[in-house]
């Protein structure tokens, strides 16, 4: 089959799957994931699966990418946060909905790597960086979204809490071990009430990640010495 006739598949797949929200479609319409994953990869680019980018990460599955990104309800007078770049490919999609699109990575080659994507594609509204995104991103807050890519254990972490702009959203999967991970919805309201950090919190379904880990990855890599 030719990448239009796969790429019409999974966009048929995902409605199906509950994907309905207009402009999240039209952004995986839009966004040539073949870009985005590792030159022998690229067959599957269209396939409803996740898939290795290097470091021990993968580009999240598009299924979950599409609910994700509808959960986040974002439009286009917003500013979005994502944390966990990874290939790039979810900062692209969000990109196509947004604003502007915050997004760090730990990894200095992912990083790069996507990057080099943004600029290609010709993303003028997405800025990346190198951090750790347990941080945020305090000079560019708040956010009217927030959405974290990684597996977070416990809550989530209390900058991106403080960072998040009244009336705002953020998606994170969150649970009490790695195993049993939920993608969690919380919305800070207009006015700051009780709750979790003054969040409402919704429950959406079990999700897979790799983990939010802490602070940057060794660079260079570290060969396996003794
Ligand atoms: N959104 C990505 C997939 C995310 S995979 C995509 O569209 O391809 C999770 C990513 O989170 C990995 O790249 C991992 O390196 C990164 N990550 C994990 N902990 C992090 C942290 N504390 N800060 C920033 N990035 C982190």
């Amino acid at each position: 089959m030719n990448r239009a006739a796969s790429k019409i598949r999974l966009l048929m797949l995902l409605r199906r799957q509950g994907i309905t929200d207009v402009n999240v479609l039209r952004a995986v319409e839009l966004v040539p994931r073949e870009l985005f994953v590792p030159t022998p990869f690229r067959d599957q680019a269209y396939e409803d699966t996740a898939l290795p980018i290097g470091h021990g990460q993968t580009i999240s599955q598009p299924q979950v990418v599409g609910l994700m990104t509808q959960a986040l309800a974002a439009g286009p007078n917003d500013k979005v946060l994502e944390i966990g770049t990874g290939s790039g490919y979810q900062a692209a999609i969000l990109a196509k909905i947004a604003r502007h699109v915050y997004t760090v990575e730990r990894h200095r080659p992912l990083l790069q790597e996507a990057e080099a994507r943004f600029a290609a594609l010709r993303l003028p509204n997405v800025t990346a960086r190198l951090a750790d995104g347990r941080r945020g991103w305090p000079e560019a807050a708040p956010f009217e979204r927030i959405l974290v890519t990684a597996g977070c254990i416990g809550y989530p972490p209390p900058d991106l809490v403080e960072q998040l702009a009244p009336g705002g959203i953020m998606v994170i999967p969150l649970g009490p071990d790695h195993r049993a991970l939920k993608v969690v919805r919380l919305r800070r309201p207009l006015v700051d009430g009780d709750g979790e950090c003054g969040l409402q919190r919704e429950e959406l379904w079990p999700v897979r990640f790799v983990p939010l880990l802490p602070d940057l990855a060794p660079y260079p890599p570290q060969c396996g010495v003794g």
